[in-house]
């Protein structure tokens, strides 16, 4: 897909916010579809199809019994007892380690796999970097009776055997991926070429709030169910009903947008954590990788940069258009934390809860940790995973 250099231009955007971005799938500057004519055709049946299912109450109650009866939904939220009265504060974990598969990717691709199925595809192609996304993808085919084709760069493949190992046993096909870094970027660019030649049979699954439009609405929605239980749920457990910060982790930014979208609309300062070594909300450009227009790392000539994180999950180098939107307009803030402090908090964490997480979720409590939060705050932090895919980085 083409990379290259766009200057910012302006646009108006109507409607409330994290609401639905409209056929043109912006977010003020940011969104749209840039990908060959080969595929236009494609993304917007996929939009079609997207928008009647999630208008279809009965596609809503077969998403909803599957999160329920097989991805272990609602999870729970966890007030952190010990940590708070070490912090002085009320942290309370929204527990997306519990689900299925160990993190919260499952959420979003049990709703693509269903729509595939109802959109007559029989198979699923989708991108993976650390192996998460890959899993996840190759669990719901199984399920679903789809046939799963997960592309993952050579590199990553020699870095995460056991990934590898699972998709396989799960049926899924594993395609090595030896152009660029031979790591995630490289991954998502030949999964999509993949895709040109086969959008009659196959649906291109994507892992996060990234690539052409409807995708990053899309995954933000089936990602939704984080945040709007995690509303629920707090409403019951503190007297001021919403937390005063709603801190995530971002690497695309799924995780982080499911959780938004159920406080976008109260009074809690939302705050999105990004690796150092990946933080293109924050030192990205604008710019267009993988049918998007939206902040990346890049060199002085506009060439992607690599991303570099202890954090497998975090090392894409772009954010979601939603979350470059949400930063301009002041809605929500975004920071970097080190590796050293996600792995102290990672470490902190389990002596103090008996609760390890992985170390993508660590970077959204180590900045809780970083005591910049006035004493007394109630604070709810996604923990997107479990961590025991990062013991041997560690
Ligand atoms: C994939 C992954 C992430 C990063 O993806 P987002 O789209 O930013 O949520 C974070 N945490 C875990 C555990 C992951 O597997």
């Amino acid at each position: 897909m083409a990379e290259l250099l766009i200057r910012p231009r302006r646009e108006v955007t109507r409607g409330p916010l994290m609401g639905d971005p409209g056929a043109l799938g912006r977010f003020g500057e940011y969104g749209g579809r840039y990908v060959p004519e080969s595929l236009i055709g494609a993304c917007r049946e996929v939009e079609d199809a997207f928008r009647e299912a999630w208008a279809d109450p009965g596609f809503r109650g077969q998403l909803d019994r599957l999160l329920t009866t097989y991805a272990g939904r609602p999870t729970p939220l966890t007030p952190a007892l010990n940590l708070s009265t070490e912090l002085g504060s009320t942290l309370l974990l929204k527990r997306e380690d519990l689900a299925h598969t160990g993190s919260h990717k499952i959420n979003n691709v049990l709703g693509q796999a269903l729509l595939a199925r109802r959109m007559g595809r029989t198979r699923l192609i989708a991108e993976t970097g650390a192996g998460q996304h890959g899993v996840a993808t190759a669990t719901a085919a199984a399920l679903l009776g789809l046939r799963a084709t997960v592309f993952m760069g050579a590199h990553d493949i020699e870095r995460q055997g056991l990934n590898v190992f699972r998709m396989r046993m799960l049926g899924a096909e594993v395609v090595p991926v030896h152009t660029g870094a031979r790591t995630l970027k490289d991954a998502t660019s030949e999964a999509m070429r993949h895709w040109v030649g086969a959008t009659e049979e196959a649906h291109y699954c994507m892992g996060s709030v990234l690539g052409p439009a409807p995708y990053p609405w899309m995954v933000r929605e089936f990602q939704r169910v984080i945040g709007d239980e995690a509303r629920r749920q707090c409403a019951a457990e503190l007297r001021a009903a919403v937390p005063d910060y709603v801190v995530a982790c971002v690497g695309g930014g799924s995780n982080a947008a499911g959780t938004f979208a159920g406080f976008v609309d109260t009074p809690a300062r939302l705050v999105g954590v990004e690796a150092d070594g990946g933080a293109s909300a924050s030192r990205g450009r604008l710019g267009v990788l993988h049918g998007v227009r939206s902040m990346f790392l890049q060199d002085d000539d506009g060439q992607v940069a690599e991303a570099h994180s202890i954090a497998a999950g975090l090392d894409y180098p772009g954010i979601g258009p939603e979350h470059a939107h949400l930063r301009d307009l002041g809605r929500a803030r975004y920071v970097t934390v080190t590796d050293d402090e996600a792995v102290a908090a990672a470490t902190r964490l389990a002596r103090t809860e008996g609760i390890i997480p992985a170390l993508e979720s660590a970077h959204a409590l180590a900045w809780v940790l970083r005591g910049g939060i006035p004493a007394g705050s109630t604070v709810l932090v996604t923990l997107s995973g479990r961590g025991d895919k990062d013991l041997g980085a560690l």
